[in-house]
């Protein structure tokens, strides 16, 4: 694993829906106090799912309390149920997490921030604007959204940011233009976004495109649903007979691992890359899910993340694994 977890008990404390499809968890710890964290870190969590526990992650929402964690679950479609799981939850259930870790390396030495949210994206960007905003330093957030009754925490957010907080809502036909906010940020400002994997490379390619030096734009995905539906599809083995099927509910990596094709494997968030495997040939099209490969990269398909990408048809893979050497 990547960090060292504790875990720990909770009780459920509250519960409100913060738009129709996002539900706020209050969860409150049985060994208070909660110790410092980094501002947009995230805990895993154990949910049920079939009965079955699993781990999904949620950022932490707002800046640190003492005695609380506030999450926001988006119930997602097509799922395998881990936030159906969280959305089956009732205040006094009990749930165990982890300690907070956080993905996102944020310079503050800066005096211009530029915050950006897709979506359930907004979470881990209410605790930064917070902590940016009582430091009176230059900050705006854009925040993308299918309509105004989608936007979460809207209110908190407003009174919070004021004339600096930008709503761009699809069925308003407002969407954020991202290479001219680019153009008019100060040379310092920084960018942290957090949204869905097209908004991410758009934003990636616009960065790059107004001549900003790249580490000044910071991430976090939740994973990508992708850019096909997730379906079935075939792995073939090089060098074997083997020929797997991927279900539409499990991912590349979990399958060649059970089938024992071992290959490691670190974030499983398709962002460090340590599982890249080759691919030797795709009858269909692979479905890049990833965002550490750059976009001529996964053009190229020469490699794959089997912990989230995909493939529609058959994709013939070479793990490196040669049952002679065994
Ligand atoms: C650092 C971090 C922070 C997060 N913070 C939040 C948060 O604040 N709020 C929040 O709601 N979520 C957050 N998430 C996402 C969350 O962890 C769960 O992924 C989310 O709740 C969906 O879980 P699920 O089991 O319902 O859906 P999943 O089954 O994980 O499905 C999610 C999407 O992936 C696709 N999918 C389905 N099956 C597969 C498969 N086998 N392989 C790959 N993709 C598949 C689906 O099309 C779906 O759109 C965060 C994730 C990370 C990594």
């Amino acid at each position: 694993m990547r960090f060292a977890e504790q875990w720990s008990w909770c009780t459920v404390d509250a519960i409100r829906d913060v738009a129709p499809t996002i539900r706020e968890i209050v969860l409150r710890p049985d060994q208070p106090p909660i110790a410092p964290y980094p501002i947009g870190s995230h805990i895993n969590v154990v949910v049920l799912v079939d009965g079955q526990p699993m781990r999904r992650c949620y950022s932490l929402v707002g800046e640190r309390a003492c005695d609380l964690y506030r999450i926001a679950v988006r119930l997602a479609p097509n799922s395998r149920g881990g936030s159906r799981g969280m959305w089956n939850l009732q205040a006094g259930m009990r749930i165990e997490i982890s300690n907070p870790t956080s993905l996102l390396d944020i310079d503050w030495a800066r005096q211009n921030y530029c915050l950006i949210a897709g979506g359930i994206g907004i979470t881990p960007i209410i605790g930064i604007a917070s902590a940016l905003q009582r430091r009176n330093i230059g900050v705006q957030l854009h925040y993308a959204v299918k309509s105004h009754a989608d936007a979460a925490y809207l209110d908190e957010l407003s009174t919070m940011l004021g004339d600096r907080l930008i709503v761009h809502a699809s069925d308003q036909g407002t969407q954020i233009d991202l290479p001219a906010s680019f153009r008019a940020l100060p040379d310092d400002a920084i960018t942290i976004i957090c949204g869905p994997m097209r908004m991410l490379e758009a934003a990636r390619r616009a960065w790059n495109e107004a001549g900003r030096t790249p580490s000044d734009l910071r991430f976090e995905t939740f994973g990508s649903s992708g850019l096909f539906p997730t379906a079935e599809f075939r792995v073939r083995l090089k060098h074997t007979d083997a020929e797997l099927v991927v279900p539409q509910n499990r991912s590349m990596l979990d399958v060649l691992n059970e089938a024992g094709f071992d290959v490691m494997s670190d974030c499983q968030r398709g962002e460090c890359g340590v599982c890249a495997i080759d691919v030797v040939s795709i009858e269909g099209q692979i479905d890049h899910r990833d965002v550490f490969f750059s976009a001529q990269q996964k053009q190229g398909s020469r490699k794959i993340c089997p912990c989230v990408s995909r493939a529609v048809g058959t994709v013939t893979v070479d793990t490196l694994y040669r049952p002679e050497a065994i």
